[in-house]
């Protein structure tokens, strides 16, 4: 097993930060941190949330995406996902987005809150190849390239990045997302290079 794979492995068994966890991705036991990825190349103040291998509890045929559950102050941005809109919560008191979605303002603790349509763009924060699928559901996609991106808004959403080789994909890589079908008609943000 690589280096990467331990560090993710050990990231995955150790589920602690839920402020990096992808809004209702996950369930149980689940939730790389960004912080920890093993390429990333600043250690704190990750403030993304899981997509890429949401859920972690549950089954899923192998190769299958699993399917995240949607929380109730996650239902605006799944909702918009069936639009192949990405959606972010904003503060009106202090007119700043955040990630992931709650039921206050982490800035500032206001309640008062709006989603508004993001661009879709942004640049990897820090990336980590998973050679081997850290969840069954992804075998079928191995490797794959687990990415911290930071948004034009300035939050930070873990996802994937697909559309290009794993390892062509480097901090600082402009990408811009792009929309995955889940079953139940909402769609998956995973974001590829912004050619
Ligand atoms: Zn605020």
């Amino acid at each position: 097993m690589t280096d990467a794979a331990d560090a993710a492995e050990s990231a995955r068994r150790s589920s602690g930060a839920d402020d990096t966890r992808i809004g209702e991705a996950g369930s149980a036991g689940g939730g790389a941190n960004g912080a920890r990825l093993e390429s990333a190349r600043r250690s704190s103040g990750a403030d993304g949330t899981r997509i890429g291998e949401a859920g972690s509890a549950g089954g899923g045929a192998e190769g299958t995406r699993l399917e995240p559950q949607e929380s109730a102050a996650g239902a605006p941005f799944w909702a918009a996902s069936r639009e192949r809109r990405l959606a972010l919560p904003w503060c009106r008191a202090c007119d700043r987005p955040h990630w992931f979605p709650r039921d206050f303002c982490p800035h500032c603790l206001g309640d008062e809150l709006e989603w508004r349509e993001a661009s879709g763009r942004g640049v990897v924060y820090a990336v980590s190849v998973m050679p081997k699928p850290a969840n069954p559901a992804m075998a079928g996609r191995a490797p794959y390239a687990v990415a911290l991106v930071e948004l034009a808004e300035g939050v930070r959403m873990m996802s994937e990045v697909t559309g290009c080789p794993p390892d062509e994909v480097s901090v600082d890589l402009a990408v811009r997302v792009r929309w995955e079908p889940l079953s139940d008609g909402r769609h998956l943000p995973v974001f590829e290079p912004d050619r």
